[in-house]
């Protein structure tokens, strides 16, 4: 089988009713996999829990004892949008260790590619702190393990979700190792992400932000792949492709306001299989962000995982 799912259960028990990033997201999405036949036509991929020094790689010890010793005390909040409840701190490490297994499966050649269900999100999440619903940044801690494991030099991140991916731009913002992309609605949540923000010190154009305005559509996201992204990669060559798979830029997410639809993402999962064919061997890691209405959720990853199998 060529596709990896990461799932698992315990991933539903970090939820809170009626906040928009709740368990209810991944059950939904779960379920529609299991009635479209996806979780027989794909490998499974048991996560495991992330180490300590493993999250050191992209966050800080202070930070990490913050996060644990705030779950210990009953939870709370990291920021005015994201909980922690007793916990998370495990969930949030079985997520960034789904991730990391995943990795394994891919460069180790068991699957060509493969997709990580997780939760918490992880892509707003800074060095020292956590954000927009995010514990971890599982993405960045995921490109750090590729290399220090498998020495792999250079890594492309895509991030599609419809918010800039701040956590991850600032992880790797003076790192020529990692090409970071980002496609987000701008101005928006979280207030990053304009086109001159490009990286630092030897980091300096390994960074590339796509603001695009209210109610761009798919065109206007092809036309950055096929004149700016392809080009750029091209010349980049990366080793291994991640994808930053939020869904919440489809057209209707109540909260944002770009046009996709679930055929547009298996268009974008085609243009990434292409690029990780041409110099990564096909190696996709695609790892879960946003997407919060539940109508538009699983078809999106339905799609998505479509066209990573195919
Ligand atoms: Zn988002």
């Amino acid at each position: 089988m060529n596709t990896g799912i990461i799932y698992h259960p315990d991933y539903l028990k970090h939820t809170m009713a009626g906040h928009p990033e709740n368990a209810e997201r991944l059950l939904a999405i779960m379920e529609t996999l299991e009635r479209e036949g996806m979780l027989e036509a794909t490998r499974s991929i048991a996560p495991r829990q992330a180490k300590i020094e493993e999250i050191e790689y992209v966050h800080s010890a202070h930070y990490i004892v913050r996060v644990k010793s705030l779950c210990e005390r009953g939870g709370g909040y990291l920021d005015p949008d994201t909980y922690v409840l007793p916990s998370s701190f495990e969930i949030a490490l079985l997520a960034a260790g789904g991730v990391l297994a995943a990795a394994d499966a891919v460069i180790e050649g068991k699957v060509r590619n493969a997709l990580a269900l997780v939760r918490p999100p992880g892509h707003h999440a800074l060095g020292d702190r956590g954000m927009g619903f995010c514990i971890f940044n599982n993405i960045a801690i995921a490109a750090k393990y590729a290399q220090k494991k498998y020495g792999l030099k250079k890594v492309l991140i895509i991030d599609w979700d419809v918010h800039h991916g701040n956590g991850t731009q600032d992880i790797f913002y003076c790192d020529p190792s990692v090409l970071f992309v980002s496609f987000h609605q701008y101005p928006h949540y979280p207030g990053t992400g304009d086109s001159d923000e490009t990286g630092k010190g030897d980091g300096k154009g390994f960074t590339l932000n796509f603001p695009l305005s209210w109610g761009s559509e798919a065109k206007d996201f092809l036309r950055i792949f096929n004149d700016v992204l392809i080009p750029r990669v091209k010349s980049f060559s990366p080793e291994i492709v991640f994808i930053s798979a939020g869904f919440d830029a489809h057209i209707d997410d109540p909260l944002n306001n770009l046009r996709l639809t679930a055929s547009d993402f298996s268009q974008f999962t085609d243009i990434v299989k292409k690029i990780a064919e041409s110099s990564a061997e096909g190696r996709i890691i695609s790892v879960l962000e946003g997407g919060y209405n539940l109508g538009y959720l699983p078809q999106c990853v339905l799609a998505h995982l479509n066209s990573l199998l195919s």
